[in-house]
């Protein structure tokens, strides 16, 4: 392999899409400074803001934490982590000791919540429970755990939450958006839209990274991470549009960066256009489509299973 691009010394890895060839120490850094430039770009983060990442405990969310820390803690803007505590009997504990750990050595602030103190149930207890649903585990889960995401956010004081989603995360929930027929759910994808009923934004500053280069700054950044897939992990779709998409990264790079670009394209068209209009649900007062909002009603559902158990 030639020499790095940037400095000359040994390259470890050579990026595709751009003929780049660099070494780790220039690698590091280009994830850094690329995280950078696009939060500028779509002005995540304002003056005054007070950041939470969003930590689950994989490579990517550690990742975000370590990176965010070196970007914003020399210019003295607060960055704390949250988690969530699903409730995965030996697989959320150990992604959470993680999480910890690096929260100790990064000297950030940890705020956890989990599903049993705010609706009750575990994950475990509330699949158990409603086994005769028609959405899949990751759908009824994610209701959760984004009001959960809120919950922590509103405790650590935050105005915007970081979450690690990723170039390959973002045009595949792109295409999954279309193939579903969702048009008008890309209005909300626009990573510079801010929904004025959530009091706290939502922001993702690696959606300009490969997965392939956030996973190879784990690695080389040290940073702990369980590898190990939660139980219920129900991918569907999203793994064959993943599987397509790297087979033609394989034969044409960059194309994902390409499809990147038409996404926003379309999705600038569709911003701020989502249809619905947001009412207060009737029973917990935050933003719903109208009756109750999908948080109230699964958990309705949940505990008339739980009545109706013999
Ligand atoms: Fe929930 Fe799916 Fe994540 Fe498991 S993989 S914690 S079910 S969203
Ligand atoms: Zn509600």
């Amino acid at each position: 392999m030639p020499g790095c691009t940037t400095c000359g010394g040994a390259a470890f890895y050579t990026r595709r899409y751009s003929g780049e060839t660099l070494c780790v120490e220039c690698f590091k850094k280009s994830v850094v400074e690329k995280t950078r430039r696009t939060v500028s770009k779509y002005k995540m983060i304002g003056k005054g803001d007070r950041v939470a990442v969003a930590v689950s405990g994989g490579k990517d969310s550690l990742s975000l934490l370590k990176v965010m820390v070196q970007l914003y803690a020399p210019r003295r803007l607060p960055i704390a982590a949250i988690s969530v505590d699903e409730g995965v009997a030996g697989y959320r504990d150990e992604a959470l000791e993680h999480a910890r750990s690096l929260c100790s050595e990064l000297g950030v602030e940890h705020t956890v919540v989990s599903y049993k103190e705010m609706f009750g149930f575990s994950l475990d207890e509330a699949l158990s429970w409603n086994e005769e649903r028609d959405v899949s585990s990751c759908s009824f889960c994610g209701v959760f755990r984004r009001r959960a995401i809120d919950e922590a956010a509103a405790r650590a004081d935050a105005t915007v939450v970081a979450t690690a989603h990723n170039l390959d995360d973002y045009v595949q929930t792109f295409m999954m958006n279309l193939m579903h027929g969702d048009v008008a759910r890309l209005g909300w994808m626009d990573p510079a839209y801010a929904d004025g009923s959530f009091r706290i934004r939502r922001v993702k500053p690696f959606m300009e990274i490969y997965e392939e280069e956030v996973a190879l700054y784990a690695y080389q950044s040290d940073v702990p991470f369980q590898s190990v897939s939660c139980p219920y992990m129900h991918e569907g779709l999203r793994s064959e549009v993943r599987d397509y998409l790297n087979a033609m990264e394989a034969t044409h790079p960059g194309i994902k960066n390409v499809l990147l670009r038409s996404s926003l394209d379309v999705i600038s068209r569709y911003s701020g256009t989502s249809g619905k209009e947001s009412v207060p649900c009737g029973s917990c007062g935050r933003p719903s489509s109208g009756g109750l909002c999908n948080v109230c009603r699964m958990k309705a559902t949940i505990e008339e299973h739980v009545k109706s158990r013999p």
